[in-house]
């Protein structure tokens, strides 16, 4: 069996990125929202999409440390936007647990934002463990460990374009470069 499978192409990714762009334009008519990235992995979603909306828009960014299980977390970088009365659009890489999203909705709700939503590329949603409302909601998938578009692999592999889910680890652990040698093409 192979080691990695290319799970979502390019192309399908764009085609879906655009049609989220498309409905949020459609809900957030005369509204100036203000897209919050969860960093590092939302960034190529934030990108595509922002480029998509057909409105105005802000965008800013927050990185948080994870600690301990249950899904315990601190800010590590915060946004710098003033977010009271404003209408936020979270955007996350994937909602696995749904911990880190519940944990930063109660974040913003007490700095008195006008609304909060939530843009997510992915939803494993079989693995929830806290129910978090996903408005805008790219592709549902299964529990495999996931690459690419802003997921990595112990800070590699972001930049790659598609996605691919890691069907062993081990593969990854002994020679970190093997996917970069299949995807790079060189
Ligand atoms: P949650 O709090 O919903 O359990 O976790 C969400 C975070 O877990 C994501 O932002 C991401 O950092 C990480 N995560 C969950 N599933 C995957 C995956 O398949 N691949 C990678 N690279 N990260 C994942």
């Amino acid at each position: 069996m192979a080691d990695f499978v290319e799970v979502v192409e390019a192309s399908s990714i764009l085609r879906r990125v655009e049609d989220l762009a498309a409905r949020i334009s459609d809900d957030y008519e005369g509204k100036e929202p203000v897209l919050v990235g969860v960093l590092f992995g939302a960034l190529p979603f934030l990108a595509d999409l922002a480029k998509h909306l057909t409105m105005s828009c802000e965008f800013d960014f927050l990185a948080l440390n994870r600690f301990g299980e249950g899904g315990r977390a601190r800010i590590a970088m915060d946004t710098e936007t003033p977010l009271e009365g404003r209408h936020v659009i979270l955007v996350e890489d994937i909602v696995d647990t749904g911990l880190t999203l519940s944990f930063l909705h109660r974040l913003l709700e007490a700095r008195d934002v006008a609304s909060i939503a939530t843009a997510t590329l992915l939803d494993k949603a079989a693995r929830r463990i806290v129910e978090v409302p996903l408005e805008y909601r790219g592709f549902e998938v299964g529990d495999e460990f996931l690459l690419g578009y802003g997921l990595d692999w112990q800070g590699r592999y972001r930049n790659l374009s598609s996605l691919w889910a890691v069907l062993n680890l081990q593969s990854l652990t002994d020679d970190p470069d093997r996917l970069a040698r299949l995807t790079y093409g060189r």
